[in-house]
Parts: C-alpha cells; sequence; structure tokens
C-alpha cells in the first residue's frame, strides 16, 4: 500500500504547484499596477484612452503600449490608486486630453463564480485522479471491467502448430531429475488412469538448483512430453506497484490453466515472492509479495488433486523460501537440478553441436573434460561462442582450435585492447606468476591450465586453474590452498616490490569467501566449533544468526586463516623466487603461458593423475 500512498501524495502536490502558478499567472499577467505619478505623465502626454474608477481606483487603457517603468515590460490596461491627498484636478485634466471616463470595468473582473471554479480546480483534478487510481486497483483485486492498465488473461505458452516443441530430448546430463519427472508426465497424459484408481499426483513440484543447470528448459520439457499447455510465468511480474494485482494474476492463471486441464503451470524465480516471511528486512513491496504468496498457496490448497493441474517452480535458493511453501499439498516434491558431470556436459554439448557442422578433428569427450564445473548455459554459451567464432574466420565448419579459444574467451572473459605501461606490465606478471607458482607447488590443488596477462573482462591478467574430475566435497587443506593461491598475487607484489595495489580486490573477495566458509559453515576452526554460525545467505543481516561473542571469534578466526595463509605465500613465494622471476620473465616475453610450458619453466613435475579414470 505505501507505494500507492506515496505516488498519490505527491501528484496532488505537483498539481497543487502548478495551477497555483497558472492561477497567479491570469491574476497578474495583463494588467499591472502603475504609479499614480506614470498615470499621470500618461494623462498629460494624450495616451490615455478610457479610465473607470471606483473610489480611488482607477483601471484604463492606453492608446499606445508604454514600457512600464516598474519592470516587466510592455502594458496597455493598468490599474493604479489615486492618493487622497492628490489635489491635482484629475477630472479636469482628463477632459483636456480627451481621456473617456466609462462606466463599465475596463478590466473586466471574474465573476463570482469563475473565481470559484478555478479556485477548486486544483481539487477537483485531485480527485479525479483519486478515482481513476481507486478504480485501478478495484479493477485488479476483483477483476472487473476493462480497466487502464490492465492485461489479457494469460494464455499458455502452446503447441504453435508444426512448431517443435522442447521435450526431453533437448535435456541431458541430468538423467535422475527427468526419471522424477517422469510421472509427472505419465500423469498429464493419461489422468483417467490415476483418476481411476483414486490416486493423487503431487500438485507442485519444485525444481531447485544453481542458474544454468537447465530448470526451465525441463518444465517445458515435461509440457512438452505430455503435450499439454504450458502456462509460464515470472514470479517478478506478479510483483507491481499497484496492491493487489499480484494476488488476482495469479487467481486468473489458475483459473486459465483450470479451464484447459491437463496443463502445467511454472513459476519462474519463485524466490522473488517465496522468502520466508517476516525474516530479514525487505525493502518496500512487502505486503505484495505476501499477498501473491499466499494466493499461490490458496490457489494450491484449492487443487483437488484431480483435475490435472500441476505447478512446477523454479528457484536457485530453496534454502530461503517459506516453510509453507514446501508443506505437503503443495511443493511437495522437491527436485535437486545439479550441474552435470563429465558424461552429463558431453552429452549436453552434443545437442547444443546438433545443429553446427563439426570439423573431424573436434572431440567433445576431451572439450567436457576441461570444463568441470560448468552448467548446460555455460556449455550452450559456448559451442555457440564456437560457431560464431568459425563464421568470423570464413570456415566451414567449426574446428577443435574454435573450441578451445571460444573455451577460453567463456573462461577467461574477452580479450580488451588495453596499451599497460611497461612497469604495470611487469608487476601484473609477477603478480600472476605468484598464483600460478603458488598452485603448482600446493600439493592437490587444481592445475594450473593456463597463465596470461593479455587485459581480459575486468583484469589485468588472468590465472586459469581446473580441477582434473569434477569435485563434490573439498578437504580443509584443499581449502588452505586456494586461499594461499589466490593470496599469490597480493603476496608476490609485496615481496618483489614490496607495494600493495588495487589489483587484489577479486583475490581477497574469494579469500574472504572460503574463509568465512571454513569457519562459519564447514566446522574448520576449533574455536568456533562444530556449528553453522552465519546462514549462507549473504543477502541476510548476520546479526540475526549467531550470539555477538560467536560473530566476534568468527571475525578473529578468519583473520586467523588468512593471515597464516598470508605468511605462507609470502615464504613459499620468497623461498622459491627463482621459479618466480623465470615465470614472469616467461610471461613478459610470450604474454601467455599454457599448462606444459609453465609447468616445466617453474621446473615443477606434475604428478598426473590418469584422466580416463
Ligand atoms: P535455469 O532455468 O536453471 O537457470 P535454463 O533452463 O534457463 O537454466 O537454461 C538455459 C539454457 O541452457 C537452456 O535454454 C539450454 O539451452 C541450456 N541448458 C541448460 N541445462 C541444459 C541441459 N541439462 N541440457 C541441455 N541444455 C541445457
Ligand atoms: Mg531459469
Ligand atoms: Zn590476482
Amino acid at each position: 500500500m505505501r507505494g500507492g500512498w506515496w505516488r498519490l501524495i505527491v501528484t496532488a502536490l505537483v498539481v497543487y504547484l502548478i495551477a497555483n502558478l497558472v492561477l497567479s499567472y491570469f491574476d497578474q499577467a495583463n494588467e499591472p499596477t502603475i504609479s499614480y505619478t506614470e498615470f499621470s505623465k500618461q494623462v498629460n502626454d494624450g495616451n490615455v484612452a478610457k479610465i473607470y474608477a471606483k473610489g480611488d481606483s482607477i483601471q484604463g487603457q492606453l492608446r499606445k503600449g508604454q514600457k512600464n517603468p516598474e519592470g516587466g515590460g510592455n502594458y496597455t490596461k493598468f490599474n493604479t490608486e489615486r492618493p487622497s491627498f492628490a489635489h491635482d484636478d484629475l477630472w479636469a485634466n482628463l477632459t483636456k486630453h480627451n481621456v473617456t471616463v466609462t462606466a463599465e470595468p475596463v478590466v473586466q473582473h471574474r465573476s463570482f463564480l469563475a473565481n470559484l471554479l478555478i479556485s477548486l480546480a486544483p481539487m477537483l483534478i485531485i480527485v479525479g485522479l483519486w478515482i481513476l487510481v481507486a478504480r485501478r486497483m478495484r479493477a485488479g483485486l476483483g477483476g472487473a471491467g476493462g480497466m487502464l492498465g490492465r492485461k489479457a488473461p494469460p494464455k499458455p505458452v502452446e503447441l504453435v502448430p508444426g512448431e517443435k516443441r522442447t521435450t526431453f530430448e533437448d535435456v541431458a546430463g541430468i538423467d535422475e531429475v527427468e526419471g522424477e519427472l517422469n510421472d509427472v508426465v505419465d500423469f498429464l497424459k493419461n489422468p483417467d488412469a490415476y483418476r481411476r484408481m483414486g490416486a493423487k499426483m503431487p500438485r507442485g513440484v519444485l525444481l531447485a538448483g544453481p542458474p544454468g543447470t537447465g530448470k526451465t528448459l525441463l518444465a517445458r520439457a515435461v509440457a512438452g512430453e505430455a503435450g499439454v499447455p504450458f502456462f509460464s510465468a515470472s514470479a517478478s511480474e506478479f510483483i507491481e506497484m499497484i496492491v493487489g494485482v499480484g494476488a488476482s494474476r495469479v487467481r486468473e492463471l489458475f483459473a486459465e490453466a483450470r479451464k484447459v486441464a491437463p496443463s502445467i503451470i511454472f513459476i519462474d524465480e519463485i524466490d522473488t515472492i517465496g522468502r520466508a516471511r517476516g525474516g530479514g528486512a525487505s525493502m518496500g513491496g512487502h505486503d505484495e509479495r505476501e499477498q501473491t504468496l499466499n494466493q499461490i498457496l490458496t490457489e494450491m490448497d484449492g487443487f483437488s488433486g484431480s483435475e490435472g493441474v500441476i505447478v512446477i517452480a523454479a528457484t536457485n535458493r530453496a534454502d530461503i523460501l517459506d516453510p509453507a511453501l514446501t508443506r505437503p499439498g503443495r511443493f511437495d516434491r522437491i527436485v535437486q537440478v545439479s550441474p552435470p558431470d563429465r558424461g552429463g556436459r558431453e552429452a549436453i554439448l552434443e545437442i547444443h553441436t546438433r545443429e553446427i557442422p563439426l570439423a573431424e578433428d573436434v572431440d567433445l569427450a576431451q572439450v567436457a573434460r576441461t570444463t568441470p564445473g560448468m552448467t548446460g548455459a555455460d556449455l550452450a554459451n559456448l559451442a555457440n561462442e564456437a560457431a560464431l567464432l568459425a563464421v568470423k574466420r570464413k570456415q566451414e565448419r567449426v574446428t577443435q582450435s574454435d573450441m578451445s579459444d571460444a573455451l577460453e574467451k567463456v573462461q577467461l572473459g574477452a580479450e580488451r585492447p588495453l596499451v599497460m605501461p611497461e612497469e604495470e606490465r611487469r608487476r601484473t606478471a609477477y603478480h600472476e606468476s605468484g598464483h600460478a607458482l603458488l598452485g603448482m607447488l600446493q600439493p592437490g590443488a587444481d592445475p594450473v591450465r593456463k597463465i596470461t596477462i593479455v587485459p581480459r573482462g575486468r583484469a589485468l591478467g588472468v590465472t586459469l586453474s581446473t580441477p582434473d574430475a569434477d569435485k563434490y566435497a573439498y578437504t580443509e587443506e584443499y581449502l588452505r590452498g586456494r586461499i594461499i593461491g589466490a593470496l599469490g598475487g597480493m603476496a608476490a607484489e609485496h615481496v618483489v616490490y614490496d607495494v600493495i595495489t588495487t589489483g587484489s580486490e577479486s583475490d581477497l573477495e574469494q579469500v574472504t569467501n572460503i574463509a568465512r566458509g571454513m569457519v562459519s559453515r564447514w566446522g574448520m576452526s576449533e574455536e568456533v566449533g562444530r556449528l553453522s554460525a552465519l546462514p549462507n545467505d549473504a543477502q541476510q543481516a548476520y546479526g540475526l544468526a549467531a550470539a555477538p561473542q560467536t560473530l566476534d571469534v568468527i571475525d578473529t578466526e578468519m583473520r586467523r586463516i588468512v593471515d597464516e595463509c598470508y605468511e605462507e605465500a609470502c615464504r613459499k613465494l620468497r623461498d622459491h623466487r627463482g621459479q618466480l622471476d623465470a615465470l614472469a620473465q616467461a610471461l613478459l616475453a610470450n604474454e601467455t603461458l599454457e599448462e606444459a610450458d609453465a609447468y616445466r619453466i617453474a621446473g615443477i613435475t606434475r604428478l598426473t593423475k590418469d584422466l580416463d579414470q
């Protein structure tokens, strides 16, 4: 409601000001009040055509426009006031100069009615606006009449005849998820069989997983497989400035879906409205969010379960959802969607290169091996970048080198043409060498794949390390290694030049995140203990989760870990100064070093595990 009131008040103020300005213009514009001296002068000059007097007030009109001596342009009509002590025999003077003295006011004063109307105008405009807003609100709430700003009822994104719908064919790498959704598809295909058995289907399925893992795609595929209408809405669409619209949209959406059941309603990004109620600070639109959420819950409760409408929702943050959403009878089936493993990545790459002509040498299995952690969306993007490169290079087909160049661009960001002063280039070379050397020295760390001092994206240089195989859990040693590696850039600048630059900002962010996780979530600090002391939600205020003493201890422990790691980074770089210099020199000469060269120059033999385990 707050939003609506504010708007109303601001509009009212603006209208009031404008009306006042207009009124004062009408009041003053044409007939200035001139001095009696000026008036007498004009009479004596024979320039006054006629006057009208009432008491000592005089209004009149000149024959020829005159400049107003009191400033402000020319005037022909005027007001003036005759001082009562003036014994100038005005009457004789007027007759002498042929001035008509009329009985009609020269300046038409507005009638009482007109005055009243004009002074009421601002109020009328405000009331009018008020009614408009009120009507819109009612339209939103009750769904009555075609008022301003109303949208057409929701339409299913449906079978355009002849167009191929998304099916499970287009989804890969998440087979277990497909399995879970198969029941849903089966139910939608023949709801009657289930009805006869008296079996009830889940009313809601919640797809939870990181962005880009294919949740939206899956929801479409379910609808496509089942061949039913698919209503899609993003939760943020429901939240509008005007209260009540969200809830009514939800009601309409469900009503339309029921009409054409069996059907699917898909609510994307449901965390925007489904955040736990009453928790944390939320800015504005709070009531609206809550109303919309309540409406969704009400609608889902209203299902009898045999109507054949299934609600699928997607979220990146299942952990922050209101528990009311995941209660039985609502989104009681939660399906985790994870980034694909190596085989999954290969299958996804195959899907996304279906329409791309590939050269003989393209080895998708190899690409899949070098892209751990990438999601379906990343891989789709990678395939597309490779195709774009091939077009730019005027090739017939996409080759393996297009693939690896595209991967470089996706992983490191686009190259930025930037001429760096020699001194900064040198410092960057040492910074990146610091990262790389510590990464190579640390046992069990992700191997260094590439080092470059070509500016890319926001960075002046990049050191890329990726694991050999997918990792699902991390040891404390590994995490410390990551911190040491990330601090390596700063440590190298410190050890070699004894300066600190701004170039380490994102390194430090990464370090802070890892250290915070170790101390407050993964039980890796004796002092804090095996507690999950901070929520896994950066947006939430820390204070809500832990006692102030705990927060102090967390802070101290994070500092301790990072300080220890920094010491170690500096010590190792001093101990291996020769290797650091060699790497930096090679980088300055070549700009970019590949994995094999980097290890050779640093004189470190990499413990290669069998890659095709
Ligand atoms: P999310 O909704 O989880 O953020 P999307 O479904 O929007 O992710 O995925 C974006 C794009 O990435 C899809 O349109 C598709 O091209 C590709 N993609 C993601 N996951 C997969 C997958 N498992 N199989 C095939 N393509 C995928
Ligand atoms: Mg999505
Ligand atoms: Zn760095």
